[in-house]
């Protein structure tokens, strides 16, 4: 048991400052530092155990769930800012959107373009640069990192799936623009992830939400959809773009206007590459990505 402030024994109501080590540190399904357990006895926590339990994994789960979540957002938003395929003209705010003038020049030609640093304000409105349409870059390239990091806290194959969602972009912030003087309808099609922890809690993993004022990598599902989510949702399983991206490397798909980008290619070998730095991490520092994740702070 740790120590620290004072409360009351959870069981017996006694006033203590000793609580549950475990879930010290856990997080509410907000991704908000949950109230700590108190325990005035060792005989009060194991008698408390069969009702704290779940609720103490729960907050554990949680915590494994919102840190991976900010990381992999922040490994895909780094990726992006060296493998940035838009040509940016400007940006700028109208009515309190910011309007993103995409340039057509090129627009047949794909090829990188340096990532306009000079035109963003502040962190907030890089992020939205950055992950601009580029959802199902997120899922093609993050898979194999979203199962590593999230390991042990949901089933293996089925808890982690691939979501088509139609959400609304009118009510944020962010308006895509072209040149040519469209701005882009009020409805998009936006790909995510859907975790269903062991609990059976349902979270969106929404790494390139940003685009759309959607801050956040990670959210309680049911707040999610019922605040952004316009309609209905398709699945697919989790690696199911990744597959793709593999296909039309190996050329099973063949190349067209669609997929013949260089960008296809460089997500296909980045998504080995995090592997292989993540492994070697590992093996430098003698311990796991999950085992990091899971640090008590200050550590972490
Ligand atoms: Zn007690
Ligand atoms: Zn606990």
């Amino acid at each position: 048991m740790a120590s620290n402030s004072a409360g009351t024994c959870e069981p017996c109501g006694t006033p203590t400052s000793r609580r549950c080590s475990k879930c010290n540190e856990g997080l509410d399904a907000e991704g908000l530092s949950t109230n700590p357990t108190y325990y005035c006895a060792t005989d009060c926590q194991t008698n408390d155990r069969p009702t704290h339990r779940s609720n103490c994994q729960s907050a554990n789960a949680r915590k494994q769930l919102y840190r991976g979540a900010q990381f992999l957002q922040d490994v895909f938003c780094a990726f992006r800012e060296v493998a940035y395929d838009i040509n940016i003209a400007d940006i700028k705010e109208v009515d309190g959107k910011l309007h993103v003038c995409v340039s057509l020049k090129n627009f047949t030609a794909p090829t990188f373009f340096p990532f306009p640093n000079h035109l963003v304000r502040n962190k907030d409105d890089k992020k939205a640069i950055l992950t601009l349409l580029s959802c199902t870059d997120a899922l093609a390239t993050m898979a194999e990192l979203v199962r590593m990091c999230f390991d042990g806290l949901c089933e293996p194959t089925m808890g982690i799936s691939e979501v088509d969602a139609p959400v609304s972009t009118e009510k944020h912030h962010y308006a895509l623009r072209q040149l040519a003087d469209e701005i882009e309808d009020s409805e998009s099609t936006h790909s995510i992830m859907q975790i269903t922890l062991i609990d059976g809690r349902n979270y969106v993993l929404d790494l390139a939400g940003a685009q759309y004022a959607q801050w956040r990598p990670v959210r309680p599902w049911d707040e999610w959809s019922s605040t952004y989510c316009l309609g209905e949702t398709h699945y697919a399983l989790l690696g199911s773009e990744a597959k793709r991206l593999e296909a039309i490397n190996s050329g099973t798909i063949p190349r067209g206007p669609n997929t013949d980008h260089p960008l296809t290619t460089f997500e296909f070998h980045a998504s080995k590459l995090f592997l292989i730095i993540v492994d070697d991490w590992e093996k430098s520092n003698n311990t796991s990505l999950v085992a990091t994740l899971n640090k008590k702070l200050p550590e972490y």
